[in-house]
């Protein structure tokens, strides 16, 4: 059992919260982007440790429904599918059609491996995704992966201290970049959720706005973490 920084007792962990997703789809048709999964204190809620899975799924592997005219699917047999991602973007199509992709289900997992004093405890993530082309055709696809429990860390600040540490215990707003090429995020405040939390947090933004970098991130998102705002 791992010792929760803020508590300080030995806990059981939360493994069930949701994974943070973060996806986008190039003109080809891949899926790719990010899934954090986060493990908490299972008594006090404290972000204990964290793993940032990364997302890819091909084309040819996500899948309008079958077509209603299809012969019934057969027994013992792979479930019947439509036509690929991949096949549809192959056909004569609107060059100027743009692509979607949304997560419609998003859970986690968790798997034992090996028995005995080598057992390995993963935790993962498993997404259902959907994709839509700006000319109506509508398919989907599902990716899992899963990390082992011993690989995950502490998520870290910009300054590189780990986000359950002393000095962030209480409530805090997290003000983070997100890029606009999905490469990740850029934390760029860590502020205490006071009640003018969200307005100190605009106003670290707007400091932000000119530097340099900061040009080639997109949106700006804040987040709350560490328990409730006061
Ligand atoms: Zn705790
Ligand atoms: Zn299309």
């Amino acid at each position: 059992m791992p010792r929760c920084p803020d508590c300080n007792k030995f806990v059981s962990l939360d493994s069930e919260t949701e994974p943070e997703v973060d996806l986008e789809v190039s003109d080809d048709g891949t899926v790719t982007g990010t899934a954090m999964i986060v493990n908490n204190c299972g008594d006090c809620g404290t972000e204990m440790a964290a793993a940032e899975l990364e997302v890819s799924i091909d084309p040819e592997s996500i899948c309008a429904p079958p077509p209603p005219d299809a012969p019934p699917p057969v027994e013992g047999a792979p479930p019947a599918v439509g036509e690929s991602l991949e096949e549809h973007l192959a056909k004569l199509h609107d060059p100027e059609a743009s692509l979607e992709v949304e997560d419609t289900s998003r859970e986690r997992t968790d798997r034992y491996e090996g028995k005995g004093r080598g057992q390995r405890h993963y935790y993962g993530a498993r997404l259902e995704v959907e994709v839509t082309c700006s000319c109506g055709w509508v398919g989907t696809g599902e990716w899992t992966d899963d990390v082992q429990a011993s690989g995950m860390d502490p998520r870290r600040t910009k300054e590189g201290e780990p986000m359950n540490a002393k000095r962030i215990r209480k409530p805090h707003v997290l003000v983070v970049h997100r890029h606009e090429r999905g490469e990740g995020s850029t934390i760029l405040a860590v502020l205490p959720a006071t009640r003018r939390g969200r307005v100190m947090a605009a106003e670290v933004v707007a400091e932000e706005r000119g530097k340099p970098g900061f040009m080639s991130c997109d949106v700006v998102e804040v987040q709350e973490f560490g328990g409730r705002a006061t």
